[in-house]
């Protein structure tokens, strides 16, 4: 079946952009952040955010990236993806508020790999989540923080998340697989 665009390009900008105005107001102004994105388009997310939470504030907050693959619940499970590089940016997680950035959040079980994950990097004093698509069917206790648009969808279908960085388009669109 033709995949059907629920966001354009001016639409995702406009999400990311409210997203940096949330996080910093949640967070009180943007000091101690660090964004932690999850490869490969949460990177791309969370460099993004970062672009517009400097816009906004005129702070760089420092942005990470985390493989997860080795944490996972379901490794040996599920073919395993070629490992990411993990780019955590030094001695700045212990006491910091993480934000994980993610492109979709389904069952939840990346994200509490992340958990595990960031553990080796340091004590936050909290962790946040944001995603640019929340598609629904979580399996575990997890909910996000900051939402570019609830898409809630079929277990059958497919989210694609396109990006410029990656895929020469910024554009969200679902299918049936
Ligand atoms: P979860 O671990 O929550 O089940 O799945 C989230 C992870 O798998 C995210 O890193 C996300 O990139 C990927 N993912 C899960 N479902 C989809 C989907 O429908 N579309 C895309 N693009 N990624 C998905
Ligand atoms: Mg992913």
């Amino acid at each position: 079946m033709a995949a059907r665009t629920v966001l354009h390009e001016a639409d995702i900008s406009r999400a990311l952009t409210r997203i940096a105005h949330e996080i910093i107001e949640s967070n009180r102004g943007p000091d101690g952040l660090i964004l932690v994105g999850i490869p490969t388009r949460g990177r791309y997310l969370a460099e993004r955010l970062r672009e517009q939470i400097s816009r906004i504030s005129g702070t760089e907050v420092p942005v990470g990236t985390l493989d997860v693959t080795l944490y996972r619940d379901d490794l040996g499970r599920q073919p395993v993806r070629s490992p990411q590089p993990t780019q955590m940016p030094g001695d700045v997680v212990d006491g910091a508020t993480v934000v994980l950035v993610d492109d979709v959040l389904f069952s939840g079980r990346t994200i509490r790999a992340a958990l595990d994950a960031l553990g080796d990097h340091g004590r936050p004093r909290a962790v946040r989540l944001a995603v640019l698509v929340d598609r629904g069917h979580r399996e575990l206790p997890i909910r996000p923080d900051f939402v570019g648009k609830n898409l809630p969808s079929a277990q059958s279908e497919r989210i694609n998340v396109r990006v410029t960085e990656v895929d020469g388009v910024d554009e969200v669109s679902i299918e049936d697989r």
